[in-house]
Order: C-alpha cells, then sequence, then structure tokens
C-alpha cells in the first residue's frame, strides 16, 4: 500500500451506530477525500450489528467515493466460511484492501482468548485466507510497545514476522506516543529480516479523559508531560485541541523525518485535528495539500 518513494497518508473511521452519527462521518469523508489520501480505513466491531455496518459503510466509501477503502476484519467469532462470505462481498463491491486482525474477545478485552470452533487461532491465517481470496492487498497490526499478550519481545517479533510471510504487504501500528518505540520496533522487525513497510498510527491527544481510556485498553504509555498539559487546559476545549495537535505534529514530522513509510490518522470520525496535523506536516514538506472541489 505505501506508494514507492512517497510517504503514504491515510485516515480511520469506525461505522457509526446512528444515523446522526452516519452524517457526521460522511461530511467527514468527503472533507478527507479532497485531500485525495493514499487510503481511508474502516474498523471492525467487536460482534453483532456493528460489524454489518463496517462492510457497508466500506462498500458505501468504495462505491460513492473516490476514496480506497481499507476493510479492517477480525478473526473473533467467526468461523472460516463466514470470513470467507466477508471477503467475498468485498471482492463483490471492488474493496481491495484488507486489514487481517486476530481481534480481541468481545466484552473484555483483556479476557481469555477462544477461537471459534472452525476459526481462526492467529492473524497470520486471516491474512492467508485473504491473499488465497483473490488480488487482494493485506495490511496487519504492529504494536511499538509489544503487543499485551506477549510474554516477550523475542516471540512479538517472531509471531509479527509470520504474518508478514505469510503474505501482508505493510503493517499499521496500534497507537503510541513516543517515537523511539516505533524506531525500536521498525529496527527490531528489520535485525530479523523483515522489510515490510510498517505506517505509524497517529492519534491526536485532544481530550485527556478519552485518551487516557484509549492508552489504557491499548497499553500505550501516555506522556505525563503532555497529561498535566492537558489536565491544565480541560476546560478550555480550544487550548487543549492546540496542545494535542502540535504533540501529534511533533511526532508525525519526526516520524517521516526518520523514513516513516506513512502515517495513518485516527479520526474518530471528526477531520478537524487531523486534518490541521496532515496540513502542518505537508506544509513543512513544501507539499501543500492538494485540495479538490
Ligand atoms: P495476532 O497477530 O494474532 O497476535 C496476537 C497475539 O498472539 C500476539 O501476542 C502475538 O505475538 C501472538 N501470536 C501470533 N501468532 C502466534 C502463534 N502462531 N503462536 C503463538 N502466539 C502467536 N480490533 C478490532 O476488533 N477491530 C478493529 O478494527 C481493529 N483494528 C485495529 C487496527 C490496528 C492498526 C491495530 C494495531 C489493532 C487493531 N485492532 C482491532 C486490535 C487487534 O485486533 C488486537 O490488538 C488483537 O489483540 C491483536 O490482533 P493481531 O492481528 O495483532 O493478532
Amino acid at each position: 500500500m505505501p506508494v514507492e518513494g512517497e510517504p503514504s497518508f491515510s485516515f480511520e473511521f469506525f461505522p457509526p451506530r446512528t444515523d446522526a452519527g452516519m452524517r457526521r462521518l460522511w461530511r467527514t469523508v468527503r472533507r478527507i477525500e479532497a485531500l485525495s489520501p493514499t487510503f481511508v480505513s474502516v474498523t471492525y466491531g467487536a460482534g453483532g450489528s456493528s460489524r454489518q455496518r463496517t462492510v457497508e459503510l466500506t462498500k458505501r466509501i468504495a462505491g460513492e467515493t473516490t476514496l480506497r477503502p481499507v476493510a479492517h476484519l477480525t478473526a473473533v467469532g467467526h468461523s472460516v466460511a463466514e470470513l470467507r462470505r466477508i471477503i467475498g462481498q468485498y471482492a463483490d463491491a471492488g474493496v481491495r484492501d484488507v486489514l487481517a486482525l486476530r481481534g480481541d474477545p468481545p466484552g473484555d478485552p483483556r479476557g481469555p482468548w477462544t477461537a471459534h470452533p472452525e476459526g481462526f487461532t492467529h492473524a497470520h491465517e486471516l491474512v492467508s485466507l485473504v491473499r488465497e481470496s483473490g488480488d487482494f492487498s493485506v495490511g496487519v497490526a504492529a504494536f511499538p510497545e509489544r503487543h499485551p499478550r506477549s510474554p516477550d519481545w523475542e516471540s512479538d517479533i517472531r509471531h509479527f514476522v509470520a504474518k508478514c510471510r505469510a503474505g501482508a504487504h505493510y503493517a499499521i501500528t496500534q497507537m503510541f506516543f513516543h517515537v523511539e518505540d516505533y524506531l525500536r520496533l521498525r529496527d527490531r522487525v528489520a535485525a530479523a529480516g523483515c522489510e515490510t513497510p510498517i505506517i505509524p498510527e497517529i492519534m491526536p491527544a485532544t481530550d485527556v479523559r478519552q485518551i487516557r481510556r484509549f492508552a489504557e485498553l491499548s497499553d500505550a504509555a501516555f506522556p505525563e508531560d503532555l497529561a498535566h498539559r492537558l489536565e491544565a487546559a480541560r476546560e478550555d476545549p480550544d487550548a487543549s485541541r492546540r496542545i494535542g495537535v502540535e504533540y501529534a505534529t511533533r511526532m508525525a514530522r519526526r516520524l517521516l523525518a526518520e523514513g516513516a513509510p506513512g502515517l495513518h490518522y485516527i479520526t474518530l470520525n471528526q477531520s478537524d485535528a487531523a486534518v490541521e496535523i496532515h496540513r502542518a506536516v505537508m506544509a513543512e514538506r513544501g507539499a501543500a495539500p492538494a485540495l479538490r472541489g
């Protein structure tokens, strides 16, 4: 997926639950479309109706916009036959990009993992299935602070490399807040002889309570100095936004300067902070983002 020579830039959405949420998302989608990103991605829910909403939203983006949608897909609660059917729906709708994930147990993401009796246990199996199912481009997850279930770095990297060797074209990281964590992961993967591009995920930290919750769920270490500055500004949403955008912009610039193959922005279905960071990054690189329409 990363374009040879040029860093990719991309944005992540989640399928909204309400009509109002969908209208707001669609405004964001149109705003982001005007920036001509390399791709956009749609997360996959833990279960139930949100999963069908992922499929519908991804198909709609493919059918009604000029964006290239990447469908997240997890093995949670699915038989292989069900996964084949979902992949088939994407093929029918012209969606050619899947982020192949194992997923977490529904309910308690830290609870014990139980595979579907006719399903998969690890992401590499899903990577192989998607690759066998057609001419798909496949991405996988990477963890700059190590996957929380990995007992040590050695096994974490070994299993990451195995899913790349199963046919992943690129990886996108979990959110993180220290550039060094990304660089160390990249070095470890390279030392294991794997050249799969790893795209860092950028989370604009503009709401301290929300970010602390996300960081806890993902085990991402949240910098105390940033937390203090956001706490101090918690009654002033504009100041909080400025602090979060500045921090993420600095991270994004440094990541590109260190050779990251792209940037993947979490939007939470709102474009402002992500677009602001993206514009600042592009302006520094001397390429003002093209606006169409
Ligand atoms: P795996 O690669 O299977 O790894 C899981 C654990 O098992 C790791 O500790 C790994 O080292 C270990 N392991 C792997 N292979 C083996 C093996 N053969 N033997 C023993 N151990 C092994 N979740 C969602 O529900 N929906 C989403 O849309 C979603 N999007 C995400 C997007 C990104 C960019 C990222 C980084 C994560 C996303 N997640 C999503 C979360 C992800 O599903 C969880 O973090 C999950 O716990 C790990 O998924 P994985 O694909 O990395 O699993």
